[in-house]
């Protein structure tokens, strides 16, 4: 009671700042956010488990002073990790484990409380059988300050769903978009947008009440209420919802009391004009376990997806971040970075993590051949797909043209053979049909790549020369 956590964790802050490196406070100590504080037990979220123990290891003493000094001896400090569980399906999950016990994350998979709400973002869940007064709710909305519409970059890849969204979050329940659905593989956004439709209504109608939740805290939320024989406070909480955001509904497959209980919730709210968001990693049609009656109902609203994000809006989606962080990177070394993790915005910012721990770790500046280096190995561990935009800028930096050139019209020699270069690239490391490469490459069709294949193929078999150039561009195409 009395102190709330954030100014506690201000002032912390303020503390921090003045004894550290500029650099490193903005890298270890600007992307933590703090969120409560219970028992003299102060919880601070951090993005990873590398950065947890980063803290622990180089700035736990300062922390240590600083929390005392803020709380009183009897001040801890706790950390929420948000973990990628790569065991299963590399959802993420957080883990809340005290100072200075690192015993407890070696090997999170083992050592995770049983508890533990896989797939949500928060470990914190709201507890619906308290029947709570509007307030309370009102402050567990559950919702991530930073996943708002404003951080969330544009792009070809989302506009449908992100304007829905938009739309929803202006007039809930109120438009034909009920339920939204938003689908997409994993790491595109879905979290993030899910969130920021909430936040962008809780902004305009600071009076209604949002709820966001994963699919599993519903779960155990209902097996709970099950255990307890209370059921019916179960519902009559999620009746009283006015935006009710559910992530990850793929996780109610094969579930069917649950799906029984959400089919009703999901017909009272409906029926009164809530709003339901809803995120998958399919669509609808291609859902498996799920009773038709509910799949019909999802058929009710707008299904939209999240395609992966093109070369321009990934990197819009760095320099976004960046700026938040308040961090400064060559130009050179965030292309590269948009150019080599190409299908997964999570990794992108992992990489981007990374690089400034490991510039702030050695002192370094920030170089494109650090970057290099710590792409190899990150890529290296989650087994990087190489993308067609990454073959052509390797090529095109080789041979010292642009992009521009080599997709362009022109039938400047030099220029078609880097294209083809590219196109026997795109063939030999990517999964991509000879249609895509074409496409990809100058808007070109399928015999021109096949044709391009030939052409290299033949030229490393009779030019010494060009054989060395492909085997050249062949080494730094694998790093
Ligand atoms: P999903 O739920 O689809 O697995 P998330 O919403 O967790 O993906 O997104 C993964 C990360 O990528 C988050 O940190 C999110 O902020 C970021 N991200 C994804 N898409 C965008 C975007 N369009 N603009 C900014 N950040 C994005
Ligand atoms: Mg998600």
């Amino acid at each position: 009671m009395g102190k709330n956590y954030t100014e506690i964790w201000e002032n912390c802050l303020s503390i921090i700042k003045d004894n550290i490196h500029y650099q490193s406070y903005q890298t270890w100590f600007e992307p933590i956010t703090p969120i409560k504080l219970k028992n003299n037990i102060l919880t601070i979220q951090v993005p990873s488990q590398f950065f947890y123990e980063w803290l622990e290891e180089h700035y736990i003493n300062l922390l240590k002073k600083t929390i005392k000094k803020e709380l009183g001896n009897e001040g801890r400090l706790e950390y929420s990790i948000i973990m990628d569980n790569s065991f299963n399906n590399s959802k993420p999950y957080t883990i809340n484990i005290p100072t200075s016990d690192r015993r407890a994350t070696k090997n999170p998979s083992v050592t995770m409380p049983i508890d533990l709400n896989r797939g949500g973002k928060s470990k914190d869940i709201p507890n619906p059988f308290i029947i709570p007064g509007l307030k309370k709710i009102k402050v567990q909305s559950q919702l991530v300050e930073n996943y708002s519409f404003d951080n969330f970059i544009e792009g070809d890849c989302n506009r449908l769903a992100r304007s829905a969204g938009y739309a929803v979050a202006e007039n809930p329940g109120k438009t034909s978009f009920n339920p939204l659905l938003i689908y997409s593989d994993v790491g595109l956004g879905k979290t993030h947008l899910a969130h920021a439709i909430g936040l962008q209504v809780k902004n305009n109608f600071p009076n209604k009440i949002v709820l966001y939740v994963t699919t599993e805290q519903f779960t155990g939320q209902y097996i709970e209420s099950v255990r307890n024989n209370n059921q019916n406070d179960f519902i009559h909480f999620y009746q009283m919802i006015d935006v009710l955001i559910i992530d990850d509904i793929q996780f109610i497959a094969g579930k069917e009391k649950t799906q029984d209980v959400f089919f009703h919730i999901f017909n009272q709210l409906h029926q009164n004009g809530k709003q339901i968001i809803l995120t998958s990693d399919k669509p609808p049609v291609e859902m498996k376990g799920m009773e038709p009656r509910l799949l019909s109902r999802f058929k009710w609203g707008l299904a939209a997806d999240l395609q992966i994000p093109d070369l321009e809006t990934r990197i819009a989606i760095l320099q976004k971040r960046l700026y938040y962080d308040g961090i400064k990177m060559p130009y050179d070394v965030i292309e590269y970075l948009a150019y080599s993790i190409s299908t997964n915005v999570r990794e992108l910012e992992g990489a981007l993590i990374s690089i400034l721990a490991q510039s702030s770790l050695n002192k370094k500046v920030i170089t494109i051949e650090l970057a290099k280096k710590m792409i190899d190995k990150f890529v290296k561990s989650t087994s990087r797909e190489i993308s067609i935009d990454y073959i052509q800028k390797i090529v095109c930096d080789y041979f010292d043209i642009t992009l521009d050139m080599i997709n362009s019209k022109t039938r400047k020699r030099e220029i078609v053979q880097a294209r083809q270069i590219a196109m026997f690239f795109s063939k030999r490391h990517t999964k991509s049909s000879l249609a895509t490469i074409g496409l990809h490459c100058g808007n070109k069709d399928h015999a021109t790549v096949l044709h391009a294949c030939k052409t290299i193929n033949n030229l490393i078999d009779t030019d010494k020369q060009f054989k060395i150039y492909v085997e050249e561009l062949e080494k730094k195409i694998k790093l």
